[in-house]
């Protein structure tokens, strides 16, 4: 028997309301019990001034492979997970080529089991993601896929979107849209604003992302299914989804550190480092997202995690890709800007990126019962550190927070009560 002790943390499981100080001891990968005074027949881990948590689950990560191995490759994304505290991740499948077979999903797959966080992989909504035909979804939905995104672009197409969410309902899982109204946005690079006027950069207005999700909302009313809006960052998508709710609609959606942390200011001083799509936004735009995660009507935190090489960042703002590194910085962005301020309380801030991403993707995790595999990230809130873009365990470095002081990271994450992770 393998086994290991979690000792005198505060263990907290949003999952079932449990919050109190408690040992962990895992046996031969799973949570064996989780009680005071357990005995220490086993590897210590001491978690004293720590807090337990479910590892932690990114629903919204880029791995690059196939296809793109010079940016990220399965193997380094999920190093880099495991150092932010993650233990599962769901993947986009804007690969080259893209995800839409069977067979590609299994490579995926494949490459995942033997990497330091569990992979979820999402298939294509359309072919090659080029928003003409539909996909196999039966097809791939039986090939492990948890989702189906054509992610990096819209689904322009009504009637596929309406097949999709019709399909959606069938295969119990989400169609999770990149929401964006091409004809709106299509030659710009950033938030259109006043930032994006004084530097002269071609902007993306905040309805270009509103529209789509206004569509979306109304062909879901009139055809059922199950729609996941992706990385919301605009106040009216916040008001319409919020609304959608109230209505009954099954819709979720997820918020990105970027999009409750930064406005479109950054772009001046990060330049390439602040380029993402959705872009970020205006003060306004952070306020209305971050009230949004608070009354769950964002329902989950997700990274957008979409590395690219050095090279590329470094190209004209108007050539440079879009995209930044996220899942080594999430847990200390929530926690510094999020839980320190008191916006969140700890509990809904872990619960925002363990059960309810679970939960949403159909996914198992995010929970610290007896009997549950065991994925744990051990946290310590109050550690102060600096983000270092060099000691990333992820291939690339397109961060804007290099520099950045945050308060409480991941020191440990278990995958079936292997240690993935441990700060030195
Ligand atoms: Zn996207």
């Amino acid at each position: 028997m393998n086994s290991i002790l979690i000792r005198g943390g505060r263990v907290l499981d949003p999952s079932r309301g449990f919050d109190e100080t408690a040992d962990v001891l895992i046996v031969d990968g799973r949570i064996a019990r989780v009680e005071r005074g357990i005995p220490a027949s086993a590897e210590v881990l001491d978690a004293s001034r720590k807090v337990v948590v479910p590892g932690l689950i990114d629903i919204h990560v880029h791995l690059r492979e196939p296809g793109q191995a010079h940016k990220e490759t399965i193997q380094t994304g999920c190093r880099s997970a495991a150092a932010g505290g993650f233990t599962s991740v769901v993947c986009m499948p804007n690969t080259a080529p893209p995800l839409d077979s069977p067979e590609l999903l299994q490579g995926v797959l494949d490459s995942g089991r033997r990497a330091d966080a569990r992979v979820y992989p999402v298939a294509c909504i359309t072919v090659g993601q080029k928003g003409e035909a539909l996909a196999d979804l039966p097809a791939l939905r039986r090939a492990g896929a948890v989702a189906f995104s054509d992610d990096g672009f819209p689904v322009g197409s009504e009637d596929l979107m309406r097949r999709a969410l019709e399909q959606s309902a069938r295969l119990g899982c989400p169609i999770a849209p990149h929401e964006e109204v091409k004809a709106l946005t299509a030659g710009g690079h950033m938030h259109d604003g006043e930032v994006s006027r004084a530097l002269g950069i071609p902007g993306m207005p905040a309805e270009g992302e509103a529209g789509m999700i206004e569509r979306d909302l109304r062909l879901l009313e009139q055809v059922g299914g199950r729609l996941h809006v992706l990385h919301v960052s605009v106040a009216r998508a916040v008001d319409l989804i919020r609304d959608a709710k109230r209505r009954g609609l099954p819709v979720t959606a997820e918020a990105c550190p970027h999009h409750f942390v930064l406005t479109d200011e950054a772009v001046r001083a990060h330049g390439t480092l602040a380029k993402m799509s959705p872009p970020l936004r205006s003060a306004a735009d952070v306020e209305a997202v971050m009230a949004g995660l608070v009354d769950g009507t964002l329902d989950a935190i997700a990274t957008d995690h979409a590395p690219h090489a050095a090279d590329e960042k470094a190209l004209p703002f108007d050539r440079a890709p879009f995209g930044i590194v996220g899942l080594e910085t999430a847990l200390g962005l929530t926690l510094t800007h999020l839980v320190t301020p008191g916006i969140l309380s700890l509990s809904g801030a872990i619960s925002r990126l363990t059960c309810i991403p679970a939960r949403i993707m159909g996914i198992p995790g995010g929970t610290l019962q007896a009997g549950d595999v065991a994925d744990v990230a051990v946290i310590d809130p109050d550690l102060a550190w600096t983000v270092e873009p060099g000691q990333f365990q992820s291939k690339s470095r397109n961060t804007p927070f290099a520099g950045w002081p945050l308060r409480g990271k991941a020191v440990a994450t278990l995958l079936g009560g292997r240690i993935t992770y441990r700060e030195a």
